[in-house]
């Protein structure tokens, strides 16, 4: 499976275990060798945004309007609650790392995962 964009990856230093994305929201990087996938279009967990068909969603509203939120509280594009979509109150975000873990544990694929949980 070549999903790995990283060209250089032969030579790159050994990655810090919690890496902090823009979102502000922290990720464990190992020993996990899945990673999961989060769609920076439409706002959900299990797919990357190349493959997303989903309206473009605000991440801080779930909202599709254009331009500057003006929400104050963040309510989460995948199940509505006042969260943003990363973040580790959301269900989905739960989800998504249990099936992370499954694909580790039971070394099976992606999709495999999903169906199971
Ligand atoms: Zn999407
Ligand atoms: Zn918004
Ligand atoms: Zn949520």
């Amino acid at each position: 499976m070549a999903l790995n964009n990283n060209s250089n990856s032969k030579n790159t230093p050994l990655q810090p275990l919690i890496q902090i994305n823009q979102a502000g929201t922290k990720y464990r990087l190992e020993p996990y060798k899945n990673k999961p996938r989060f769609c920076t279009n439409c706002k959900h967990w299990g797919h990357y945004s190349s493959k997303c068909k989903n309206k473009t969603r605000c991440n801080n509203c779930g909202g599709t309007h254009k331009g500057k939120c003006l929400r104050a509280q963040p309510k989460c594009a995948q199940c509505l609650g006042p969260h943003l979509p990363k973040s580790p109150a959301c269900q989905a975000t739960v989800r998504e790392i249990n099936l992370i873990n499954e694909m580790e544990i039971q070394q099976i694929d992606y999709k495999t995962a999903r169906k199971k949980t």
